[in-house]
């Protein structure tokens, strides 16, 4: 078991890695995953998404501690477990966000990561199947995720939301991922020919036909192996047996937001105190390691339709029939389409240089269930969402013990800056301006309660902690930045003081980007193959 690369975790960063470092045919890889097969229906079909949301057999479902900004709610985190990770089981938008985002990557302290050099980056990734006005598909771009257009498939009530948008005088834009996306649109996903297009199925796949990778699933990585200050394997359990496996070159940790940080800290990579409390030996004492976690909150309000919406399709079963029957002839029809139909980039103020707030509206409403599970409603419905785009909070991830297989703790600390608090009104408001247009005004049969049309700010702040949540994008808690005192990885994710070992995934993001993180954390992962070759070429030249 020695191979040129390690890779810890098959999800979104993991097989972009993968792909990129097997394309030359030098190296030898390991990519080891905790997780199981992703042959499963409900991850290949784009609606299933609320399927895998809370299956413990494709998911870690984690929860967060109570969080003070949330009146001490204990939020659901949901995190991939599977070959493919998060981008197995999350909803397919398609979002590059903002220039402004990666300019502000480099600006805390990660030298080259900007705009420009990540936009090039983007077009690598995808190829975009779009269809013309003549009603004919066309390919645009060679990369290897198929990102597609599925206006047609989608519901004929998402056109509400775009009504909704005309009458409140916002933009509407035909491209969410432009270089300067503003206004609302329906939302690009990651789906070929109505099949969920994973990272797996993108970038794994092809790279485990080139015989040089190889894949481990239900393989948990307990703790990188460090010598001499430099990482040369990991040790791993498989069912009862746990074994090693060595890296001539790297390891390279892509386990997500959540166990990046765990892995390094049950490595004794960290807070030097926080590791001595759990009787785990000091490698690197890098106080940041866990922390400058941060996410997405969305506010979220339901209402019942006078209109029919996916919930009529979609909550009976002679409807789920037929959509089934329909799906499985022609690959078409409600089923190949996720359930974030419209939105975009909206400015919650006229003041705002950039757009602030993502908005996403979906014809479909939910109800949650005792057990805590989101189940469709039967009656008309649909569901308007906003969220605050760059939130300042920030949060932490620690190991609860030195057991690997504890879950760690998630502190998010939710609304712990006044400019988070502000924001929170701010989507608030946006929210109940949407809620008021004509257009929403007379779909809504009412609202389902609690009615945000006659809040005042005092109450849109409480009715935020009261109900936001996560919308499932947690990064930052290995960040790149210039110094150990203020990151965990240097500008090449390489960890500070420890040679040979990288972190890549959403874990390594300086901040948090404008919206979905899917698309930067795979341009993150293929910039970052680039430079890891790089390193090795200027290296083979000094040996
Ligand atoms: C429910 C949900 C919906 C989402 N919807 C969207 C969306 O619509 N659009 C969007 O852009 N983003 C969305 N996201 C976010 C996006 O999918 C993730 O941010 C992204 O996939 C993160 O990629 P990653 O490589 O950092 O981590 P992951 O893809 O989570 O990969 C980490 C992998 O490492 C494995 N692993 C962890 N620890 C170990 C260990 N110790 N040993 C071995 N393997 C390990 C995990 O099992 C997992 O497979 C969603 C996320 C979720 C959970």
């Amino acid at each position: 078991m020695e191979f040129d690369y390690i890779i810890v975790g098959a999800g979104s960063a993991g097989c972009v890695l993968a792909d990129c470092l097997s394309r030359d045919g030098r190296n030898s890889i390991l990519v080891i995953e905790a997780g199981g097969s992703d042959a499963r229906f409900w991850i290949k079909v784009p609606v299933g998404y609320g399927f895998t949301f809370s299956d413990p057999r494709v998911n870690w479902r984690y929860s967060a501690e109570p969080d003070p900004g949330l009146n001490a709610r204990v939020g659901y985190w949901p995190r991939g477990r599977v070959i493919g990770g998060s981008g197995s089981i999350n909803a397919m938008a398609w979002v590059r966000g903002q220039a402004h985002d990666f300019d502000d990557w480099e600006s805390a302290g990660a030298a080259g990561w900007n705009w420009d050099t990540a936009q090039p980056v983007f077009e690598r990734l995808v190829s975009h199947s779009e269809t013309g006005p003549d009603g004919r598909t066309r390919i645009r771009g060679t990369g290897p995720l198929r990102v597609s257009d599925l206006s047609a498939q989608m519901h004929p009530f998402s056109a509400r939301f775009l009504e909704a948008a005309r009458e409140l005088d916002w933009p509407l834009t035909d491209d969410m991922n432009g270089d300067q996306p503003e206004g609302l649109s329906r939302y690009r996903s990651t789906v070929r020919n109505g099949i969920r297009c994973s990272p797996a199925d993108a970038f794994l796949r092809p790279a485990l036909k080139r015989g040089s990778v190889k894949v481990l699933k239900h393989a948990l990585v307990e703790r990188l192996l460090i010598r001499d200050g430099q990482a040369n394997g990991v040790q791993y359990r498989i069912g009862n047996r746990t074994m090693t496996a060595r890296a001539r070159a790297e390891v390279i940790v892509s386990a997500g937001a959540v166990n990046s940080p765990q892995l390094l800290q049950l490595s004794g990579i960290g807070p030097a105190d926080l590791l001595r409390s759990h009787g785990i030996e000091v490698v690197g004492d890098l106080p940041q390691v866990g922390r400058g976690l941060q996410d997405h909150l969305a506010i979220t309000h339901h209402f019942l339709a006078t209109e029919p919406t996916l919930n009529n399709r979609l909550s009976h079963r002679p409807g789920q029939f037929l959509a089934g029957l329909q799906y499985l002839l022609t690959r078409r029809g409600p089923l190949s389409v996720p359930v974030n139909q419209v939105g975009g980039f909206i400015r919650s103020e006229e003041t705002s240089t950039v757009p602030d707030m993502q908005v996403f509206c979906n014809p479909v409403s939910f109800s949650t269930q005792a057990n805590g599970k989101p189940q469709m409603d039967h009656e008309a419905g649909f569901i308007l969402s906003v969220q605050p785009c760059r939130p300042t909070s920030r949060g932490e991830i620690t190991i609860a013990s030195g057991d690997p297989r504890d879950a760690p703790l998630i502190q998010p600390d939710s609304l712990s800056t006044e400019a988070d608090r502000d924001a929170a009104v701010r989507a608030s408001k946006l929210l109940r301006s949407l809620a008021g247009t004509p257009t929403i005004r007379r779909v809504t049969r009412a609202p389902k309660a609690p009615d945000i049309s006659a809040m005042n700010d005092a109450e849109m702040l409480e009715n935020f902690r009261a109900r936001s949540a996560t919308v499932f994008h947690p990064c930052c808690t290995c960040r790149m930045g210039d110094a150990p005192e203020n990151s965990v990885l240097d500008e090449r994710l390489r960890v500070h003081g420890v040679g040979r070992l990288r972190v890549v995934d959403a874990s390594s993001f300086p901040n948090i980007t404008s919206g979905n993180i899917n698309a930067p954390t795979m341009m993150l992962a293929m910039r970052a193959a680039d430079l890891i070759m790089e390193d090795a070429q200027t290296s083979a030249l000094h040996t």
